[in-house]
C-alpha cells in the first residue's frame, strides 16, 4: 500500500508515530504562516499541518499548488492537536507534514463534496462518482454492505444455498411489463429480463434444493417513484416441505437478526394481521403501526339523521387524533384541502372537536345535535381535547382516503419517527383481484400462489373472496417483502391458469416447463422475497431508495452519467434483425 494508515484511524495513542496517508484534498486553509490540509478517504478525514519557515520548503511549495479533490500522499509525524475537533474521529491529532506528493490533480468539482452539498439531484447523478465520495452516501453503501453480509450469514446458518438463476429468460404476460433483449442468433426472438426468479426458484425446489436464496437483481419496466427503480435487488428465498408458519418464523428470525446485529435493536414478536383487518382498521394493506388512530365504523350512529351525504354512503368511518381539538380553522381547512386533492379524491372532510368542557363542535352541527355527536365520540372512544375525522362514501375508496389522512396526521403529530421500527405480517391476502381495464381477475400476488384449501370451492362462485396462502412483511407502512405458499400440484396450477383467463394452450406454451416439472414429484414449497434496496433505505431512516444504490436511474429511468438508454448503430440493429421506423 502507498499508505501506512487510513484517514479515519489515527488516535491520540498514535502520537509520535511516523505515518503516510493517501486520499483526496477536502479543504486547504492557508493562513499565511500556517497551512492546514484536510485529507479524506473512505474511512474519514485527517488534518495535516504545515508551517512556513519551519516545515520543508518544498513541501510548503507543493501544498500551495493543491486544489480541491487533488489526490495526494502525505507523510509526517502524528502530533497532538492544539484545538480538538470533537466531531471528528481523528479530532485529537494532526500530522506534522514532512513529505507531500501530488498523485493526481483534479479540475474543480461541479459541487462541494461535503455532507451537505450544494449540488442538485441531476448534477449529483451525472457525477455520481463524486457524489459517492460524500460521507452520507458512503455510509449508505456501508450499511448496504453490512446488511448483505448479515443476510448471507443468517441464511447460511439456516442451511440456505445461494444459487444463481439466469438473467436472460422468457417473457410472460403476468405481472409488470418486461424488459426484453433481442436475440441475435434467433432472429425475431427475444429474451426477457426476470421480474423475479420466481419460477426458477420453484424448479430448484423440484430439484431438491430445499432452501434456496439469492441476492438478485430484478427488472420491471414500470413507472418510477422514489421507492422504485427499473432494476432493483431482492433477497429472494424459497423453502420446500414447509407451511406458512415455517416461512414466517424463519424470516421473522431474519428480520430480528438484522435489526439486532446491524442496528442493535431488539424487535419483539411480529404481530400478524389479516388483510381484511388491515383494510378495515387502517385502509391499507401496509399499515404503519408505529401509531394508533385505528378506524372506527360509524354507520349505525351517523346514518339516518338527515345528512344525505352520510345516508347515501356505503361506509361512514373515522378516527380520533388525540389532543388535537385545538386545531385552528386554518389547520382544518388545510386538511380538508388535503383530502380533496385529486390524488386522494374525497368530497369533503367532517370533523368533530371534543371540547374540554364536554361539549362538541363539528362541521356538521346543522345535522347532528350534541347527543348525536356524543354517540360518535363514545363509539370512537374519544376523550375531551380530541379531534375526530370522519369520511364517507364507497367502502374501498373511503378507506383509502382515510388512510391518507391518517398518515398525514401521523406526520403532523410526529408519530412516524424513522428511528422507531414496527414490523408486522399481513396475512390471508385475497387470491385474485378484479381488474377493471381487462374486465377479468388477476392474481393479486402471482399465478403460482396457492389458494387456502378451504376456499378452493369458491373459485367458481365467489372468486373475489378466495383467500391465498400469501403474506407480506410490512415495516413502518412500507411493504418490505411478500411471498406465498405455492401450488405444487399440476391440476391445481392448471385450474389457476384457467381462472386467470389462460387457455390450456396458452398455459402450456408459457408455463409448460413448470407444469411438466410438477409431474416429477414436486414437493410442497413456499417462499418470500424482500426488497433489499427498500430494506436498506428503511434501516438508513430514509424513504427514497436512490441514495442506497451506487448507480441508480433517475425518474425517467435514465442513467444520466453514462447516458443510457441510448440509440445504437444501424449495423448493430441489422445484426439483431431490428429495423427502427421512427
Ligand atoms: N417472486 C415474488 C415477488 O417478486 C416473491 C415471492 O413470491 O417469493 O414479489
Amino acid at each position: 500500500m502507498l499508505r501506512s494508515h487510513t484517514c479515519g484511524e489515527l488516535k491520540f495513542e498514535d502520537v509520535n508515530k511516523e505515518v503516510t496517508l493517501t486520499g483526496w484534498v477536502q479543504k486547504v486553509r492557508d493562513k499565511g504562516g500556517l497551512i492546514w490540509i484536510d485529507i479524506r478517504d473512505r474511512y474519514g478525514i485527517t488534518q495535516l499541518l504545515l508551517e512556513d519557515g519551519r516545515s520543508d520548503s518544498e513541501v510548503v511549495k507543493t501544498a500551495r499548488q493543491l486544489g480541491r479533490e487533488y489526490v495526494i500522499k502525505a507523510s509526517g509525524k502524528v502530533i497532538e492537536r492544539v484545538s480538538e475537533n470533537p466531531n471528528l474521529a481523528t479530532g485529537r491529532i494532526e500530522i506534522d507534514l514532512t513529505g507531500l506528493d501530488i498523485l493526481n490533480s483534479s479540475i474543480t468539482p461541479p459541487f462541494t463534496i461535503e455532507d451537505d452539498t450544494d449540488g442538485g439531484e441531476e448534477l449529483r447523478m451525472k457525477y455520481r462518482y463524486l457524489d459517492l465520495r460524500r460521507q452520507p452516501l458512503r455510509k449508505n453503501l456501508e450499511l448496504r454492505n453490512r446488511l448483505s453480509i448479515e443476510t448471507r450469514k443468517y441464511l447460511d446458518d439456516q442451511k440456505f444455498f445461494e444459487i444463481e438463476t439466469p438473467y436472460l429468460i422468457k417473457s410472460t404476460p403476468e405481472g409488470a411489463r418486461d424488459f426484453v433483449v433481442p436475440s441475435r442468433m434467433n432472429e425475431g426472438q427475444f429474451y426477457a429480463l426476470p421480474q423475479s426468479p420466481q419460477t426458477f426458484k420453484q424448479l430448484l425446489m423440484v430439484a431438491g434444493y430445499d432452501r434456496y436464496y439469492q441476492l438478485v437483481k430484478c427488472f420491471r419496466d414500470e413507472d418510477l417513484r422514489a421507492d422504485r427503480q427499473p432494476e432493483f435487488t431482492q433477497i429472494d428465498c424459497e423453502m420446500a416441505f414447509v407451511e406458512q408458519d415455517d416461512i414466517l418464523s424463519t424470516f421473522e428470525g431474519m428480520v430480528k437478526y438484522l435489526f439486532k446485529t446491524v442496528k442493535g435493536i431488539d424487535i419483539p414478536e411480529l404481530p400478524r394481521m389479516d388483510y381484511a383487518d388491515a383494510m378495515k382498521f387502517y385502509g391499507s394493506d401496509k399499515p404503519d403501526i408505529r401509531f394508533g388512530m385505528k378506524f372506527v365504523e360509524l354507520n349505525d350512529v351517523a346514518q339516518n339523521k338527515g345528512f344525505k351525504v352520510f345516508d347515501d354512503a356505503e361506509l361512514v368511518v373515522g378516527f380520533v387524533a388525540d389532543g388535537c381539538a385545538e386545531y385552528s380553522r386554518k389547520q382544518l381547512d388545510k386538511l380538508t384541502e388535503f383530502v380533496k386533492k385529486p390524488q386522494i379524491g374525497a368530497k369533503g372532510l367532517v370533523y368533530v372537536k371534543c371540547n374540554e368542557d364536554g361539549s362538541f363542535k363539528s362541521s356538521v352541527d346543522k345535522f347532528f345535535d350534541q347527543d348525536a355527536l356524543k354517540s360518535w365520540s363514545d363509539k370512537i372512544s374519544a376523550k375531551s381535547g380530541d379531534l375526530l375525522f370522519v369520511l364517507s362514501g364507497e367502502k374501498d375508496k373511503v378507506r383509502k382516503q382515510l388512510n391518507e389522512l391518517r398518515l398525514e396526521m401521523g406526520n403532523r403529530m410526529e408519530l412516524r419517527d424513522p428511528n422507531v421500527f414496527a414490523p408486522l405480517w399481513v396475512v390471508d391476502f385475497p387470491l385474485l383481484e378484479w381488474d377493471e381495464d381487462s374486465k377479468r381477475y388477476h392474481a393479486m400476488h402471482h399465478p403460482f400462489t396457492s389458494p387456502k384449501p378451504e376456499d378452493i370451492s369458491m373459485l367458481d362462485t365467489k372468486p373475489g373472496e378466495v383467500r391465498a396462502n400469501a403474506y407480506d412483511l410490512v415495516i413502518n407502512g412500507v411493504e418490505i417483502g411478500g411471498g406465498s405458499i405455492r401450488i405444487h400440484d399440476r391440476d391445481l396450477q392448471k385450474l389457476m391458469f384457467k381462472h386467470l383467463g389462460f387457455t390450456d394452450e396458452e398455459a402450456q406454451d408459457q408455463f409448460g416447463f413448470l407444469l411438466n416439472a410438477f409431474e416429477y414429484g414436486a414437493p410442497p414449497h413456499g417462499g418470500i422475497a424482500l426488497g433489499f434496496d427498500r430494506l436498506t433505505a428503511l434501516f438508513g431512516g430514509q424513504d427514497s431508495i436512490r441514495d442506497f444504490i451506487a448507480f441508480p436511474k433517475n425518474n425517467s429511468g435514465r442513467d444520466i452519467m453514462i447516458d443510457s438508454p441510448s440509440i445504437i448503430a444501424d449495423d448493430q440493429l441489422d445484426e439483431l434483425n431490428l429495423k427502427v421506423t421512427v
